[in-house]
């Protein structure tokens, strides 16, 4: 019997090529846990996607809830921080901290992410929190870097192929801004102070 696998998924196009690698070892579950994402319109496109590529694949598809709220308050003073930097470090561990919740609690032997797939990410940081939250859930992290041999263009191809929709930005407003290559000007109320963004230009 293969081990049980939870695979973080942040999108469609992720989600178009990983799997493929794991299915042959592991009995693989996708979960899409993704509270980053800006609008909640975006969260829904994205989850279509990945669904539509883990029934490609024949795979459980598993949709964590939609908490905004929650999401924000962990990268809380980090609006500003640039991509990799220590935003993306909250937002990162937020995301797979409650796949591990899930993982355990679901009785997974191991969990994986899709996120090493783009190079805009950064492996080690993503393989540095998935070590640290495998020691604290006493799970195994698949640290792999899924952009070698080919691993992200094969993934765009792919869900080019399949006609899915495929996004042009990271997942969060503040990257959603920095995409537009917009003026963000953050508010001080300290209630909303990384929420309420005003763009111009
Ligand atoms: S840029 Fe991407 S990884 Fe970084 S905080 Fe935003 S959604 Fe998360």
């Amino acid at each position: 019997m293969k081990p049980k696998l939870l695979l973080h998924a942040c999108c469609g196009v992720c989600s178009a090529y990983v799997p493929e690698r794991l299915v042959p070892d592991f009995d693989v579950t996708v979960y899409y846990e993704n509270s980053n994402l800006y609008p909640s319109e975006e969260f829904d496109k994205r989850c279509q996607a990945a669904k539509t590529m883990a029934a490609s694949f024949g795979l459980p598809f598993i949709q964590a809830p939609y908490d905004s709220p929650a999401w924000f308050r962990s990268v809380r003073g980090l609006a500003l921080s640039p991509e990799r930097g220590p935003r993306c470090e909250k937002c990162i561990s937020h995301r797979l901290a409650k796949t591990f919740e899930y993982a355990k609690e679901k009785r997974f032997d191991c969990v994986a992410t899709t996120l090493s797939v783009s190079r805009r990410k950064n492996v080690e940081q993503i393989n540095r929190i998935g070590c640290a939250l495998s020691d604290i859930f006493g799970l195994e992290f698949l640290g792999r870097d899924w952009k070698k041999d080919n691993g992200e263009t094969l993934s765009q191809t792919r869900a080019k192929n399949a006609g899915i929709y495929r996004q042009n930005y990271c997942g969060c407003v503040y990257s959603l801004v920095a995409g537009q290559q917009s003026k963000v000007q953050t508010h001080t109320d300290p209630s909303t102070a990384d929420l309420r963004l005003t763009i111009s230009g």
